[in-house]
């Protein structure tokens, strides 16, 4: 079993690609087999090794590493050989339009109320002098094209209906289909997931596998992402891995949301890939658009850090967040970043926040207390029982103070298991301002 995924080095990933990516990665791991890096590189123009490079780094970084890889532009002279075995066969020929004849006669079809599908020559076009042919494949009529899909169920296609797809520029470089095909076929890739805007092209690439004597790989085509309002816009639908770098936001909390929306199975945050493959099921997608956003992913960064282990993320804390700190910190950061303005409250200097005369001279009283107490008790219920006692204070005229005075933020971890992890002799300095 091995699945594939397959994008144009022209940019890097960006959240719809990332998607396909992982419903690849997680459906090989799922049943065992194996996941394909193919870069389809055929358009030399705007393909580039940089751009080759970013998105091994992008998948590296999510941790989608590739089990093999291949790249299309390695591989001229297998489509150079379909194409002859498919031309000997009949089912390629030679195209002498241009596209403003194209177009023109897509116009005149469309004016007379039929569809606008290839008018295709009973065998071969003739030349046209002083132009180099581009070539078409030529559908099967008589094959109705059927399959079912992993995601949208049965599937059916009239041939008849569709355009013969151009497969080859008269420059002789090739579109997307009998490449893709090719490399389906001989890198036995047994497993196609990807958008639903690919749903026609497998139509017309299924004709081409059994045109080319080969089996079908098994198709899975999902609904579109788009945003929580509608469609992604342009900036939400090109960010990537830089924008979980920019947001301090964790892969895995963007592999949770991307894993599972589109699906009837809730968001919920996964430690590792491991625990989003045993989950992963094809049956559980929905024909109906996959919502996403970036807020959602920020939750689930928060949700999934909240029950993180500290040997999980000890070599990415800062100096002296041990065990103890983060086993207190954890629920109350959204992202990792957020630990290091907690550093200083333990062991640094805080601004000491603004307080009336009543509240400062109740803080007084606070640091006399404090500098009387044993440090290794229950050091804040020893402090506010003697605080309440003396004052008469409670609820949050008790605690806020404190607090603000202690921490310099109005929340917080449990202030009972907070206090002992700041020295006594720091408390208490806060404490008197
Ligand atoms: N390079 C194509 C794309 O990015 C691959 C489509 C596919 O066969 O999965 O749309």
């Amino acid at each position: 079993m091995k699945t594939r995924f397959a994008p144009s080095p022209t940019g890097r990933l960006h959240v719809g690609n990332i998607r396909t990516a992982l419903q690849n990665y997680l459906l090989a791991k799922k049943m065992g087999g194996s996941f394909l890096l193919r870069l389809d590189d055929t358009d030399a123009e705007r393909s580039t090794e940089a751009y080759a490079q970013g998105i091994r780094e992008d998948l590296a970084a999510l941790g989608l590493v590739p089990d093999e890889e291949a790249k299309q532009s390695d591989r001229f002279d297998r489509y150079e050989a379909a194409f002859e075995t498919l031309r000997e066969a009949g089912r390629i020929y030679a195209c002498y339009e241009t596209p403003e004849e194209l177009e023109l006669r897509r116009k005149v079809l469309l004016g007379r109320g039929l569809p606008p599908i290839y008018e295709r020559p009973e065998v071969e076009n003739d030349p046209v002098e002083g132009r180099e042919p581009h070539w078409r494949f030529r559908l099967d009529h008589d094959a109705v094209i059927e399959w079912e899909d992993g995601v949208r169920g049965p599937q059916h296609f009239e041939p008849a209906k569709i355009s013969d797809p151009v497969i080859r520029r008269a420059d002789g470089s090739w579109l997307y289909m009998l490449p893709s095909t090719v490399d389906d076929i001989e890198l036995a890739v047994t497993d196609v997931m990807r958008g639903e805007d690919h749903v026609s092209n497998s139509a017309i690439q299924l004709q081409m596998f059994d045109a080319l004597g080969a089996d079908r790989p098994r198709l899975a085509h999902t609904a579109l992402l788009v945003s929580e309002s509608g469609k992604l816009s342009k900036r939400e639908g090109s960010e990537g891995v830089g924008a979980l770098e920019e947001h301090g936001l964790e892969p895995m909390a963007l592999l949770s949301v991307l894993a599972r929306i589109g699906t009837s199975q809730p968001v919920e945050p996964a430690h590792d890939l491991e625990a989003l493959a045993a989950g992963f099921d094809l049956s559980t997608f929905g024909r109906a658009p996959a919502r996403f956003s970036w807020d959602e992913v920020a939750h689930i960064n928060a949700r999934l850090l909240h029950e993180t282990d500290y040997e999980a993320v000890a070599h990415r804390l800062p100096d002296g967040i041990g065990p103890e700190r983060w086993a207190l910190l954890r629920a109350n950061i959204e992202r990792l970043d957020d630990v290091a303005g907690w550093q200083s409250v333990f062991d640094g200097e805080i601004a000491s926040p603004d307080m009336d005369d009543e509240d400062r001279a109740y803080l007084g009283e606070a640091a006399d207390v404090a500098e009387s107490l044993d440090w290794n008790g229950d050091t804040w219920g020893a402090l506010t029982g003697a605080l309440k006692e003396k004052t008469g204070r409670k609820g949050k005229a008790l605690f806020l103070p404190l607090r603000l005075a202690l921490t310099g933020q109005r929340s917080g971890p449990e202030m009972a298991a907070l206090l002992p992890l700041i020295d006594k002799a720091t408390a208490t300095a806060r404490l008197r301002g």
